[in-house]
């Protein structure tokens, strides 16, 4: 059977996919093919917000990938859930609305090729992406695809950890993704009359009820097909296993890889995109050699710093069998209560010492003390703070195990890998300890459950981080942006070497942002739509973004 034509053939259904695959089919007279790896999302578990442990955990939803042992984390592997379901990892995700500081953006634009990625060029598209309930502003969007509503932070531990944040030191900002991310105070959530709002429901959706964009679940790209163009070889089309059967289409003018920072790599490598020595050693012919590919691989790595609560006022109450049918039928009918948030409702952004231009810690405080991914349940009223670096300077890579493209790739992080990471950590740590100290919650605070007042010296810090930290999910730069001989893609998303085949997903930031990624990655996916399309880019914001006045010599 001859494979069906398309203008452009997506590859994956992600936060990335999901808002290119929009865009994109906007103009009626292209078509767009969207393959996707995983299924529908039908499950209360993914569309109720508190439900957030259990689609991250079902291999149904997710590809249950895990890091080879990691060498400076006492050779753990470190579970690597990414999405695999229509909306990929926002169906997946914490839901945590976070755009990372504008410094990242221009920190990123100042590298050769990548001067359209400066904060001015950037926020014009997270506007363009987002509603959020409570209204826009210079910052905030009020008609995009992508709700976001403002935690309320009715539990009163919420409130203490922003008033406690202000009596150790730290600066109250009422919009972390608006003019000051800088200081502690309510976190945004994607999230909408009380329901996840991926990009599955944000952008696929609506785009599907187009005759232009035809999406096909269960399909699996195995190999990105390519033949010799005039100078460079040209992407033509995409080979997909569809529920196992093996399938092809053709695209007239461009095959976009969001497969992710795990798989987009991995098919550019089983295409023959990647390292000439390592492709050779698993008989893959090579197409164009690019080192850089799989390379750069990093993550947000964060820890835990948990109390027991005096007041029985947590999630606590909420563990037991009758009270989460409760809470499931108050959701279920109302879209109201505690299953309509993701509890993430306070937190920020510190700097870890004087000196550093912008925050490098992040916070999500939890009027609970558990592990996110539900492998430890709580065992009393107890809150915390998950906190971590947010700009590692350690690196991993990613690389194939075999030519085989349903097997997974080997992951490697080398989290805590450098001294800066370790520093940064050991700083989260004691900076957490003092902000839980302050006065404001003299009425809750009771003992130290994580790490234990027993865990004190640099040594002990760092060893309980080996035995206990975890990702937040965020692997990133594995197809980087830039012109240097290691990058993957230029400042547009197109891989260097060829012709018609661009990555946009989160592989392509050159160092992570500073912050959750799923506003970053559809922000990118919004911009390089307009790329792709040829569309002149938004105007440029001159909205001012917040520094330390005393960044240099001041802490906080
Ligand atoms: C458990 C978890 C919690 C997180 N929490 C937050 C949070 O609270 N806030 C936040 O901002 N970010 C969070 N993140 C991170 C954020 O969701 C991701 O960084 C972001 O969604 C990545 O978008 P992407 O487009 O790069 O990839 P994804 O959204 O992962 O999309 C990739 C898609 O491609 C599909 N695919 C891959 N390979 C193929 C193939 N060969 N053929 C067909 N389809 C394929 C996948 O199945 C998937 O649907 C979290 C992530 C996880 C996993």
């Amino acid at each position: 059977m001859a494979a069906r034509e398309f203008d452009y053939i997506i590859v994956g259904a992600g936060s990335a996919g999901c808002a290119m695959a929009n865009r994109l089919s906007e103009d009626r007279d292209v078509s767009v093919l969207l393959l996707e790896a995983g299924g529908d999302d039908h499950s209360i578990f993914i569309h109720m917000p508190s439900a957030l442990s259990y689609p991250m955990a079902n291999p149904r939803y997710t590809w249950m990938y895990e890091s080879e042992p990691e060498p400076f984390m006492d050779n753990r592997r470190i579970h690597c859930p990414r999405g695999k379901v229509i909306g990929g990892s926002s169906s997946i995700n914490g839901m945590a609305y976070v755009r990372g500081n504008a410094m990242d953006y221009e920190a990123w634009s100042r590298a050769p090729g990548m001067e359209e990625w400066s904060y001015a060029q950037c926020l014009p598209y997270f506007k363009k992406a987002e509603t959020r309930a409570i209204g826009g502003d210079s910052y905030r969007g009020d008609s995009g695809p992508l709700n976001v509503s403002t935690g309320a932070c009715k539990n009163p531990l919420y409130r203490a950890f922003i008033d406690a944040g202000e009596q150790a030191g730290y600066p109250f900002t009422k919009d972390m993704n608006g003019y000051q991310q800088e200081g502690l105070g309510p976190m945004d959530m994607t999230t909408h009359k009380g329901r996840r709002w991926s990009t599955a429901m944000a952008y696929l959706r609506p785009a599907l009820q187009r005759k232009n964009l035809t999406l096909h679940k269960h399909s699996v790209a195995t190999r990105i097909l390519f033949e010799d163009g005039e100078r460079k070889p040209q992407a033509v089309g995409v080979e997909y296993l569809q529920k196992g059967r093996p399938h092809s289409a053709r695209a007239r003018s461009e095959v976009i890889l969001c497969g992710g920072a795990i798989n987009s790599p991995q098919l550019l490598m089983l295409s023959g995109v990647g390292d000439p020595d390592a492709l050779a050693a698993l008989d893959i012919g090579l197409v164009a050699p690019l080192r850089g590919v799989g390379q750069n691989l990093h993550d947000h790595l964060e820890t835990y710093v948990q109390y027991r609560c005096k007041e029985p006022i947590t999630l606590y109450s909420a563990v037991g069998m009758l009270a989460k049918l409760k809470i499931g039928i108050q959701w279920l009918f109302t879209g109201t209560g505690l299953g309509a948030t993701n509890h993430f409702e306070s937190g920020g952004f510190i700097r870890s010492d004087a000196g550093v231009l912008h925050p490098d810690l992040q916070y999500h405080f939890l009027p609970m003390a558990v592990r996110y991914d539900g492998n430890s349940p709580a065992t009393c009223h107890g809150f915390q703070a998950h906190v971590g670096p947010m700009r590692p300077t350690s690196r991993g890579e990613l690389t194939l195990k075999s030519a085989n493209p349903l097997e997974p790739p080997r992951i490697l992080f080398n989290y805590m890998g450098t001294e800066q990471d370790r520093k940064e950590m050991r700083a989260a740590i004691r900076l957490t300890r003092e902000i839980f100290a302050q006065s404001a919650f003299d009425r809750f605070r009771d003992e130290e459950l994580s790490p234990g007042a027993q865990v004190q010296t640099d040594d002990e810090i760092d060893a309980h981080i080996r035995q206990s930290a975890e990702t937040a999910y965020h692997p990133a730069g594995t197809c980087r942006m830039g012109t240097d001989p290691m990058a993957v893609t230029d400042g547009q998303g197109r891989v260097h070497g060829v012709r018609g085949l661009r990555v946009v997903d989160a592989s392509l930031m050159p160092q992570i942002v500073s912050g959750n990624l799923n506003a970053p990655t559809i922000m990118m996916a919004e911009k390089l739509a307009d790329a792709v399309r040829g569309r002149t880019s938004l105007p440029l914001s001159d909205a001012p973004y917040y520094v330390h006045p005393k960044w240099q010599t001041h802490q906080r």
